[in-house]
C-alpha cells in the first residue's frame, strides 16, 4: 500500500476544532516535518501503524517507555490478570508492596521509593524532598536539561512567573568548574543538584557524565547538605540495570524514574536513600491515579524481564548495527553524521545542518519508506528491535540519503520550518537565562 496521510491530515483538521492548536507540547507535529503522522492505531513489538494505516519501524518508543517492546507478552498478561481484579481503588493493591522491594533491590542507591504517574511528578516530589530535606532553596540544574513541564522547569516560560524559578540556578552538564560557580553564587542555600542520567539535549550532541563531574557534585552536596538528584526519567533502564550514575560509581541520594519501568504503562517514581526518608515523608504529594494497580503489576513484569533478560545487550547489538550502518551510508553519500550518546538511544544530526534543513529532509525521506526517526530528539531502541529490522531500516535510510544528495543543491528551508526552530530556540534560550 502506497504511504498516504489523508486521515491523518483530516483528524488534525478535527483536533484543531476541540484542541488548542490541536495538539500539544512534544507531540505536536508542528514540529516535526509536515509528513509526521499525529495520530496512531496500535503499536506491536517495534512497530506502529498511523490512522493512515501506514507502518513504521519505530526508533521512538512513545519518547521513552517501550523497553521490551509494544505489548510485550509477559507485561500484557500481568496486565491482563490485574485488570480482571482492579485497577482504580480506594488504596494501592498489596502489589505495591511487591514492587517497592524489588525496585529498591535492584536500584543500589534506594532505600525506599514513591510512585507517581509522570516523570515530572518525580522530579518535582525531588526537588521537595530536597528542600524538605535541607530547609534550604536553591537547585541546580544543567542549561538546557529537560525535567519536566511544570512551571519550574518547563523550558517554555510563556504563561509562567519568572518568580516560579528564582530558586534555579544553572550549570553546565559534566563541566565541574561551572557546577563550582553555580554552588559559590547560591551561597550556603543549595538544596539540590539536578544530574540527568547523560547529556541528552534536543538538537544537541549527546555526551555521557564524566567521573569527575560526578564525583565533583557528590563532593559538592556532601560538603553543603545538598542533595544529589539523577533524573533517569529518559535513560532509567535504557543504560544499564541499575541507577544510569552507577556506570560512573556515583551514587545520587534521589532518583527520578518513568517512562520505561512499566512498558508504556502509567507509572513514575522518585526513589531515595535513607539519608533522604524523612525529608520524603515530610511533603504532602498525591494524585488520584497514582494508585493504580495495572501499571504497577506491568512494572513488576517489566523489572522482571530487566533482571533476568538479556533486552539491554540486544538492544546495544542493534543499536550499533544501525549506528554503523549509518555512518557507512553517510560515507557513501557525501554526509557527515554525528551520532552520539549511547548507541541504544542515539541522536542523529548533520554537520553543517544549523536549521536542521538536511535532518528534516533525510528522516521524512525515511517516514515516507516505513521508518520512523526523530530528527532533533534523542531516539530509542526497544528490545524487540531485530537485526532484520535494522536491515530494513537501513535500505530506508539508503533511498533517504540518496534522495537527499540529489535534492541537496536546491534544498531551501521552508520559512515555516525557520519559524518554527527560531521559536524553539529562543524559548529555549529564555528559559535557560
Ligand atoms: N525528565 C526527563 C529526563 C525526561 O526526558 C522527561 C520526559 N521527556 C521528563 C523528566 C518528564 O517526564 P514526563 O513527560 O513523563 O512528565
Amino acid at each position: 500500500m502506497p504511504w498516504t496521510n489523508q486521515r491523518n491530515k483530516q483528524l488534525i483538521e478535527r483536533a484543531r476544532r476541540v484542541i488548542p492548536g490541536g495538539m500539544y507540547g512534544h507531540q505536536s507535529t508542528a514540529i516535526l516535518p509536515d509528513v509526521y503522522p499525529q495520530f496512531f492505531t496500535r503499536a506491536e513489538g517495534a512497530r506502529l501503524w498511523d490512522a493512515d494505516g501506514n507502518e513504521y519501524i519505530d526508533y521512538m518508543c512513545a519518547f521513552g517507555p517501550n523497553l521490551l517492546g509494544y505489548r510485550h507478552p509477559a507485561v500484557e498478561a500481568a496486565v491482563s490478570a490485574q485488570r480482571r481484579l482492579g485497577d482504580t481503588m480506594n488504596g494501592p493493591s498489596e502489589i505495591m508492596v511487591e514492587l517497592a522491594e524489588q525496585f529498591v533491590s535492584m536500584v543500589s542507591h534506594a532505600d525506599w521509593v514513591i510512585f507517581c504517574k509522570n516523570g515530572t511528578d518525580a522530579t518535582t516530589m525531588a526537588m521537595m524532598t530536597a528542600r524538605s530535606h535541607t530547609k534550604k532553596r536553591k537547585i541546580l540544574v544543567a542549561h538546557k536539561a529537560y525535567h519536566g513541564s511544570a512551571p519550574w522547569c518547563n523550558p517554555f516560560t510563556n504563561g509562567t512567573v519568572p518568580e516560579e524559578r528564582a530558586h534555579i540556578l544553572h550549570y553546565e552538564y559534566n563541566n565541574p568548574a561551572s557546577l563550582q560557580d553555580a554552588f559559590r553564587t547560591a551561597g550556603d542555600d543549595v538544596a539540590g543538584v539536578f544530574g540527568s542520567a547523560f547529556r541528552h539535549d534536543v538538537f544537541e550532541n549527546q555526551d555521557l557524565p564524566t567521573r569527575e563531574y560526578a564525583e565533583t557534585a557528590r563532593r559538592l552536596c556532601d560538603k553543603t547538605g545538598a542533595l544529589l538528584i539523577v533524573d533517569d526519567v529518559r535513560g532509567g533502564f535504557r543504560v544499564a540495570r541499575d541507577c544510569s550514575w552507577s556506570r560512573v560509581d556515583v551514587q545520587p541520594d534521589l532518583s527520578a524514574w518513568g517512562k520505561a519501568i512499566a512498558n508504556g504503562y502509567a507509572l513514575s517514581a522518585l526513589a531515595g536513600s535513607e539519608k533522604a526518608r524523612a525529608g520524603a515523608q515530610g511533603i504532602f504529594v498525591t494524585g488520584s491515579y497514582w494508585f493504580q494497580a495495572i501499571p504497577m503489576a506491568a512494572a513488576i513484569a517489566t523489572l522482571n524481564e530487566i533482571r533476568n533478560s538479556d533486552y539491554l545487550e540486544r538492544t546495544e547489538k542493534t543499536g550499533a548495527m544501525l549506528r554503523e550502518g549509518l555512518a557507512s551510508q553517510a560515507a557513501n553519500y557525501g554526509f557527515s553524521l554525528r551520532q552520539t550518546g549511547p548507541v541504544q538511544m542515539p541522536m542523529i544530526l548533520f554537520d553543517d545542518d544549523p536549521d536542521l534543513r538536511l535532518g528534516y529532509c533525510w528522516v521524512a525521506e525515511a517516514l515516507t519508506r516505513g521508518v520512523y526517526i526523530h530528527p532533533w530528539h534523542n531516539n530509542f531502541i526497544c528490545a524487540a528491535l531485530t537485526e532484520s529490522d535494522v536491515k530494513l531500516t537501513l535500505d530506508a535510510t539508503d533511498q533517504a540519503f540518496s534522495v537527499l544528495k540529489k535534492r541537496r543543491p536546491t534544498l531551501e528551508p521552508p520559512e515555516q520550518l525557520k519559524a518554527r526552530f527560531d521559536r524553539l530556540h529562543e524559548a529555549t534560550l529564555t528559559a535557560a537565562n
